[in-house]
C-alpha cells in the first residue's frame, strides 16, 4: 500500500519485536522460490503467533536475501505486497 509513485511507501520495515538485526527479525521469512510467475510458501516458526501479524504487510523483494546486509539483506526492489487478514 502506498502511492502510485511508490506503491510500497506505507509498508514499514521488517517485523522486529525483539529489536534484532537482519536476518534475525521475527518477520524474516524463508526464501521464496518461483516458477513461471507462480510461487507458494509455507513455514513453521516460533518467532510470532498468527494473531501477532494480522494486519501486517508481506513484501516480496526482487532479489535474493544475502542474509547479511542491513536492513533487508540487499534483496532489491519491492515487487509485490499483501496484507495478512484473518
Ligand atoms: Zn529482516
Amino acid at each position: 500500500m502506498g502511492t502510485p509513485e511508490d506503491p510500497f511507501a506505507l509498508a514499514e520495515g521488517h517485523y522486529n519485536p525483539d529489536n534484532c538485526p537482519h536476518p534475525y527479525h521475527a518477520g524474516d521469512l524463508p526464501p521464496l522460490f518461483g516458477n513461471k510467475g507462480i510461487a507458494w510458501s509455507a513455514f513453521l516458526t516460533d518467532r510470532f503467533r498468527v494473531g501477532d501479524v494480522i494486519g501486517k504487510t508481506v513484501i516480496i523483494h526482487g532479489s535474493p536475501d544475502d542474509f547479511t546486509s542491513q536492513p533487508a539483506g540487499n534483496s532489491g526492489e519491492k515487487i509485490a505486497c499483501g496484507v495478512i487478514v484473518r
